[in-house]
């Protein structure tokens, strides 16, 4: 696995390979790697000649009040979990490389970016967009994987994609989770032990919305008090938001028709943990 540091190593050896014929996959991480992104990894390493992951903790998808400078990092571990998991290359650029001084273009995110975490995490989908726009021109690859875990994030990509006409296939990989159903996250690290068992509350808060959903329940506000109730009971009572909404827009539905998607994201102390369950029809 070769390691490259800075944005002039990364493109020539990535568009050698490309013009060889290799297809190329493509997994952005902000580190402090788990078996989500391991999956992504072999996803992508099953699918592609090369893959190329990527390591860089963005600092403009993160908002004034959150948590930058305690995001984990975990660089060696990481690394050699990425060769293990059959990474080819691993980009590990310097933040003052990709945001040099006087830095000021910013992608204006698709719609799909502004509801739920686009209302509580403001400017978060401008800078995911704009890095992501950036890794897609350092690195010129056929096939882009990210986890359905991060469910806005994926669908704000894929459109930014459509809309910008970038020359790149956008893949969705499934939700890793923990035995008992919780999804992975860097994040899950910070949980205390009471909080990391309440936390299992939102996998079942989901599991039992599919559950009513099953039976024949389509009315919105029934699915997404099912949603709330669970989670109160499970002792998460901070709550961003637990809504069922359009799978493909993630617009206000009355009653589910088409597929859609019951999202999740509450606070466990400082910690703030997303998920979300799709409701196929
Ligand atoms: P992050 O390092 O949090 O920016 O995540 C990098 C990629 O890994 C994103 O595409 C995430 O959606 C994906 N990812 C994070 N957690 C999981 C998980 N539990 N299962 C699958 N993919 C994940």
């Amino acid at each position: 696995m070769k390691i490259l540091r800075h944005p002039h190593e990364v493109f020539p050896p990535i568009d050698y390979a490309r013009r060889e014929g290799a297809s190329i996959g493509l997994v952005p991480t902000m580190g402090a790697l788990h078996a989500g992104h391991y999956a992504l990894v072999r996803q992508s390493a099953s699918q592609c000649d090369k893959t190329v992951a990527t390591i860089f903790v963005n600092p403009t998808q993160f908002g004034p009040n959150e948590d930058l400078s305690r995001y984990p990092r975990t660089l060696e571990t990481d690394l050699e979990g990425l060769a293990a998991a059959g990474a080819d290359f691993v980009f590990v650029p310097q933040e003052s490389h990709l945001y040099p001084r006087g830095f000021s273009t910013f992608v204006e995110p698709p719609t799909v970016s502004l509801p739920l975490e686009g209302t509580f995490r403001p400017g978060h989908y401008r800078g995911v967009a704009t890095i992501v726009l950036k890794l897609f021109n350092l690195i010129p690859a056929t096939t882009a994987f990210f986890g359905r875990k991060d469910y806005q994030q994926f669908l704000t990509i894929q459109k930014m994609v459509e809309d910008l006409n970038v020359p790149i296939r956008v893949e969705a990989c499934e939700t890793i989770r923990e035995a008992d159903g919780l999804a992975l996250s860097s994040r899950n690290r910070y949980l205390s032990p009471g909080d990391r068992s309440r936390a299992v509350g939102i996998y079942r808060s989901l599991q039992s919305t599919l559950k009513v959903f099953e039976t024949g329940v389509r009315k919105t506000a029934a699915l997404e008090a099912v949603l709330t109730q669970t989670l109160e009971e499970s002792g998460i009572h901070e709550i961003d938001y637990a809504r069922v909404v359009d799978a493909q827009t993630l617009q206000e539905i009355e009653s589910v028709s088409s597929p859609a998607v019951a999202l999740i994201a509450a606070r466990l102390g400082a910690t703030r943990l997303i998920d979300n369950w799709i409701l196929q029809t």
